[in-house]
């Protein structure tokens, strides 16, 4: 596999995902998300129900049947107590009653169920928290329990459905377990109830329910079945019960008219209380539990999503990238799913965040990278071309001169003067070729970054000099008087040729965009730490709105290419880059028509040691 980025992208696009992943996992916790993650858990307890194949409890219902024929909740009591009696013909393994029964009654109805109770095994009677502490059965009837359960269902899940009921509660100072843990305690013969932070165990089952801020919260695994056995059948038909035998069996009123709780369970039904606290019974005996993932499994997991997203798109280019990321958002919108199978319950918001917004990050990142590279290859392209342009412009006036005097020197007889004159002028020229190219060369390269530049010491005064001296010819052709600057002992430190070629650079723009017979000013002046070289001239100036153009590569003025003057539009971007790269800036006044004035102003650090300005004078 191949990187397709070079590496200092590296940590821009890491930052990039990492910081999408971050706020995908941020995301996951807010209120929008969980609403997200309970529909995708109901979603998933349709279509995953739980498999019951020997259900060990039944639930005995006190229905409208039930109610109509038996004189109604007046009766409560007498219908309990029939009800437990018949049961005890079972009988069941253990029995818990979902009816409140805090306050006394009748005194003949509370003697048959006191007496009912007494004959009953392993009653599990409900107790509710109320302001104020547990409201429990009265005594006469709680002396017969072996134990109390509460009967909470949860009331924290803001959409009003009940996932989880809490098997711990607490009033202060007094701990209750619930109805449903009890119920299965004594199911497993009263064995006692070991705690640890993260389980409870009873009888060797595991009950993975952690205790968070006191309580322990267990989800239900809702049958889709919870209609139960009619009480009227049971008190009607002896054999009934017998179905019941070694059962736990919950007792409690499911009337519509009756009953105080209904709840709603994620597979969207209606259910009475006591149906839920047989699911719960259930999931615990069948050992199906749903756990919630850790906080650290889902921040492993995101972060794996994360990850995978951004190898992804680092190491794979084109279409393949996009494929696979498209099978990583498969992969985490049904990673819930298959985890909720295992038991697992995973936050759907956050699974599913933490692959869309890292794959989209790092596709958007790798979009602009592609795109950036694409601009950079074509203004290399171009730059290219505009190089290759500005080599054969500039070099085919030297090459002609060179070809043209050897031609005369080949095919004429002629005075040695003459001739020497014409071997002198071939000479010059091919140096002034090779310098030329020399020069682009460093250009290029300073451009790249490749260069150190050289670290002379040069005068001023003998820069401008040399300057003035090769470009007076031109000038002179076409009638324009430069000024020379006032004598100046400054010195500069850098690469004296590249200087040089700035300033003859600025000069033969001074003449060539100059009409003939005007005056131009070269000057060289210190101003506190810095030196100032300027080029004035009298020329056709640039409009205002084009001068922060002309130091751009091959940019020309409309009156440049209007004068037919030949350029290239390269000179003053190098001159740009030497100043620059010498830790100075370049300044332009200029008026249309009127003239401009270029100014190349540079640090300077010290005057000309004598010596030092000897040197460049012999050069
Ligand atoms: P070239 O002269 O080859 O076109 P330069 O990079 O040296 O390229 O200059 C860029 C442009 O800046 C020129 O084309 C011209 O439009 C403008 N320019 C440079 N110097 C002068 C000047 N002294 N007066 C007017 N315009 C100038």
């Amino acid at each position: 596999m191949k990187k397709l980025w070079p590496s200092k992208q590296l940590a821009g696009y890491i930052s990039v995902v990492f910081a999408a992943a971050v706020v995908a996992i941020f995301a996951g916790w807010t209120g929008f998300a969980s609403r997200i993650d309970n529909y995708a858990y109901d979603f998933f307890f349709g279509l995953y129900p739980p498999h019951v194949e020997a259900r060990e409890s039944a639930l005995v219902a006190i229905d409208e049947n039930t109610l109509n024929e038996f004189g109604g909740m007046r009766r409560i009591r007498s219908i309990l107590a029939a009800t437990l009696d018949r049961l005890a013909t079972a009988p069941p393994k253990a029995v818990a009653l979902d009816v409140i029964l805090a306050d006394p009654g009748d005194p003949a109805e509370d003697a048959k169920l006191e007496a009912a109770m007494a004959r009953t095994h392993d009653l599990v009677l409900p107790c509710e928290l109320v302001p104020g502490g547990w409201e429990n059965p009265i005594p006469r009837f709680s002396r017969h329990a072996v134990a109390l359960g509460h009967i909470h269902a949860d009331d924290k899940a803001r959409d009003g459905v009940s996932r989880q009921i809490q098997l711990e509660k607490l009033a202060p100072g007094d701990r209750r377990w619930a109805l449903s843990l009890v119920a299965f305690q004594y199911s497993r013969g009263g064995q006692p109830i070991m705690e640890s932070p993260e389980d409870l165990e009873i009888a060797g089952v595991r009950i993975p329910a952690a205790r968070r801020a006191g309580e322990r919260p267990l989800r239900i695994r809702f049958a889709p079945d919870t209609a139960g056995i009619s009480a009227a059948d049971l008190l009607h038909d002896p054999s009934v019960a017998a179905e019941l035998k070694g059962k736990t069996v919950f007792v409690g009123v499911t009337a519509l008219t009756a009953a105080r709780d209904r709840l709603i369970t994620p597979l969207g039904e209606s259910v009475p209380g006591v149906a839920v606290h047989r699911d719960a019974f259930e999931t615990i005996a069948q050992g199906q539990f749903l756990t919630p993932a850790s906080n650290l499994t889902v921040l492993a997991v995101c972060f794996a999503f994360a990850a995978a997203a951004g190898f992804t798109f680092w190491y794979r280019g084109g279409w393949s990238a996009y494929v696979i990321g498209a099978g990583l958002l498969g992969v985490a919108h049904t990673v819930p799913a298959y985890l909720f199978r295992q038991g697992l319950v995973f936050p759907y918001f956050a699974a599913v965040s933490a692959a869309w917004l890292p794959v989209a990050a790092a596709a958007t990142y790798r979009y602009f990278v592609v795109r950036g590279q694409l601009h950079q290859s074509e203004s290399d392209k171009a730059r290219y071309r505009q190089a290759i342009h500005f080599v054969t412009h500039e070099m085919r006036t030297p090459l002609t001169a060179i070809q043209g005097s050897s031609e005369l020197m080949g095919r004429y007889v002629m005075s040695e003067d003459k001739r020497k004159q014409i071997a002198l002028m071939i000479n010059s020229e091919s140096k002034r070729l090779a310098r030329m190219i020399q020069t682009f060369l460093d250009v290029e390269r300073l451009t790249e970054g490749q260069t150190d530049l050289k670290k002379e010491q040069f005068g001023v005064e003998d820069l401008m000099a040399t300057c003035l001296a090769r470009v007076i010819p031109i000038a002179e052709r076409k009638q324009i008087q430069i000024h020379p600057p006032e004598p100046t002992t400054d010195v500069l430190t850098g690469d004296r040729e590249l200087m040089e070629y700035a300033v003859y650079n600025l000069l033969t723009n001074a003449v060539k965009y100059s009409e003939a017979g005007t005056e131009a000013w070269l000057s060289g002046e210190r101003s506190g730490g810095w030196v100032r070289i300027s080029v004035r001239d009298q020329g056709i100036g640039i409009d205002a709105k084009e001068i922060k153009n002309v130091f751009t590569k091959f940019y020309r003025t409309k009156k440049a290419e209007a004068s037919g003057e030949s350029g290239t539009g390269i000179g003053l971007s190098i001159v740009d880059q030497i100043v620059k790269e010498h830790g100075g800036r370049m300044e332009v006044a200029s008026r249309p028509g009127q003239g401009s004035t270029f100014t190349m102003i540079l640090p300077c650090h010290a005057e000309a040691p004598v010596d030092a300005l000897s040197a460049s004078k012999r050069m």
